[in-house]
C-alpha cells in the first residue's frame, strides 16, 4: 500500500473511531448499564416423581452472571426486575460491543502506523553516506 492510501484510511479510521466514541458518550448520559451477562435457565429441582425428572424442566429462572477477582459470580433475579434487568444488560453489550470496536479501530491504526515506519527506516550505511 502507498503512504498516501495509508494516510487516508488512517484518516478515515480515525474519523470513524470519533463517530463511535461520541455515540458511545451520547449514551452515557442517557442510559444506565447493568454489568456482566443475564442468563436464562430451567432447572430440576430433584424431588422423586415430578415432571422435571422425566424432562420437563422448572423455570425459566434468571440469573446475573458476572466475573469478580477471576471468578464468576451468578446472582439470582426476582421475576419483578427481569426486564429492567435483561434491558440494562442489553446497554451494556451494546456499550461494550462498541468499546472493542474502538479498540479494532486503534489496532487498525496501529498496524498501518507501523508500516509507514517501515518504509521510513534507514540503515545504518545510508547515515554514514560516502563520507566514511
Ligand atoms: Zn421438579
Amino acid at each position: 500500500m502507498e503512504s498516501s492510501k495509508i494516510r487516508k484510511k488512517i484518516k478515515d479510521l480515525g474519523t470513524e473511531r470519533f463517530k463511535i466514541e461520541m455515540e458511545m458518550i451520547r449514551e452515557l448520559s442517557r442510559k444506565k448499564m447493568l454489568k456482566g451477562s443475564v442468563v436464562k435457565k430451567y432447572k430440576a429441582c430433584g424431588k422423586g416423581g415430578c415432571k422435571c425428572t422425566k424432562g420437563d424442566l422448572h423455570g425459566p429462572f434468571y440469573y446475573l452472571t458476572y466475573k469478580k477477582d477471576g471468578k464468576t459470580k451468578m446472582i439470582f433475579l426476582r421475576q419483578n426486575i427481569w426486564d429492567s434487568a435483561i434491558k440494562l444488560n442489553d446497554n451494556y453489550r451494546t456499550w461494550r460491543s462498541k468499546r472493542a470496536q474502538v479498540s479494532n479501530i486503534n489496532r487498525e491504526i496501529l498496524r498501518l502506523l507501523d508500516i509507514m515506519e517501515e518504509g521510513s527506516n534507514v540503515s545504518l550505511e545510508s547515515i554514514y553516506g560516502k563520507k566514511r
